[in-house]
């Protein structure tokens, strides 16, 4: 097993109070940081840094743990830029946009899928993204869901079955034959290839009922649950993903105070996706309501083809600082720690001694700068379980 001594840390983000400054981030000062193959061997101040086989010295710049991505929609075939352009000229985003994206993906082949997944998880990881959830649900059928999965399972072990994403059009008139298939053959399909179920619970999408039926049966099958909820009007998926024991619920934009009350009790993480908010010129979730209630809080991109087509986490710290009121700590610990609470990792979201080797060295002196620079790409080198990614 090989070293590595990454040096002349400028700044050290661990997520581990018990380093550095001790606050949430666990800012070290000049410091750094030893990879022991895949894993973080040693951390701590540079002038007590152990000899390792090579040495790589950052010259000053900032070292922040991977971003894990805990919400993302890859598999998909065809774009939605004219949908975005009318939108942008005063069209409101609804849940419908997605069945035109299903007939593509339906006619696309796996090769096609294959390349469309790669290339953004190589954009993603482009940017400092060393964790990707990717869910399944633009086939909307059992081959195509199930063949979706096994797609997004060649990048990522982060697998999400979202069959019930939408009713698709063969069956608007059928939504309970349609919940019949997705908790039956459907279910039977994808479950090896998944590691989480989800739904979109929402007007025009899947109601409460529904939702339940769909999360309970994953469950069964041995999925874990996570759901699409309070995205675009008070609805009851925050409480369902409560009462499931879910390990997220992603959106969290409308919420009364029962439903934050909830989240805080139940320890789910509230996974806010900013970049759909941005693209569909909505409303932001209020992420220091949560904050101040105790919640966990994640920030992911949701890239996917109709409501937010980016890839980039530094973009959503970004906005989550400028348009949520987040200060560029907490985005960025919901960008990395929140994200592995989000997938119940404990392995990845930090940098500790034993954690995955996955960072970003910043071309900043700070992690400040993903917040005070937006748009700019600071990602100098990304490593991931050790190896240089980017
Ligand atoms: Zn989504």
């Amino acid at each position: 097993m090989t070293s590595v001594l990454l040096t002349g840390c400028g700044s050290l983000v661990t997520n581990n109070a018990s380093h550095g400054d001790g606050s949430r981030l666990g800012l070290v000062a000049d410091g750094a940081l030893v990879i022991d193959g895949d894993r973080v061997g040693w951390l701590g101040s540079r002038r007590d840094a152990p000899p390792a086989d090579a040495v790589v010295d950052l010259g000053g710049r900032a070292v922040v743990p991977g971003f894990v991505d805990a919400h993302s929609h890859l598999v998909f075939a065809g774009d939605r830029a004219e949908e975005f352009a009318a939108r942008m000229a005063g069209e409101p985003y609804t849940a419908g946009g997605i069945a035109s994206t299903v007939t593509a993906t339906r006619a696309a082949s796996d090769e096609e899928l294959a390349a469309t997944v790669a290339r953004l998880v190589a954009e993603m990881t482009r940017q400092g993204t060393t964790t990707v959830e990717v869910k399944s649900g633009y086939g909307l059928t059992v081959i195509d869901e199930a063949r979706s999965l096994a797609i997004a399972g060649r990048v990522t072990p982060e697998t999400t079955y979202l069959g019930a994403h939408v009713v698709p059009a063969e069956y608007a008139d059928d939504v309970a034959g349609y919940v019949d298939l997705v908790t039956g053959p459907m279910l039977d399909a994808c479950a090896p290839y998944a590691r989480w179920v989800d739904v979109f619970c929402e007007q025009g999408a899947f109601d409460a009922d529904a939702a339940r039926t769909v999360l309970s049966a994953g469950m069964r099958a041995g999925l874990q649950a996570r759901i699409h909820a309070n995205q675009l009007g008070h609805g009851p998926g925050v409480q369902l993903a409560c009462e499931l024991g879910a390990a997220a619920a992603d959106h969290c934009t409308y919420l009364h105070d029962a439903d934050v009350d909830a989240l805080a009790q139940s320890g789910v993480v509230a996974t806010l996706l900013p970049g759909v908010e941005f693209s569909t010129r909505s409303p932001y979730p209020d992420a220091q309501r949560l904050l101040a209630a105790g919640v966990t809080v994640a920030l992911a991109t949701d890239c996917n083809p109709g409501s937010c087509y980016t890839s980039s986490m530094p973009l959503c710290i970004a906005l989550a600082v400028r348009e949520m009121g987040m200060s560029p700590a907490q985005a960025l610990w919901a960008a990395t720690a929140g994200g592995a609470a989000a997938l119940r990792r404990d392995d990845v979201g930090h940098l500790g001694v034993g954690a995955r080797a996955d960072l970003v060295v910043l071309d900043a002196p700070s992690y400040l700068h993903l917040a005070y620079r937006p748009g700019v790409p600071l990602a100098h080198a990304v490593w991931r379980a050790g190896h240089q990614v980017a």
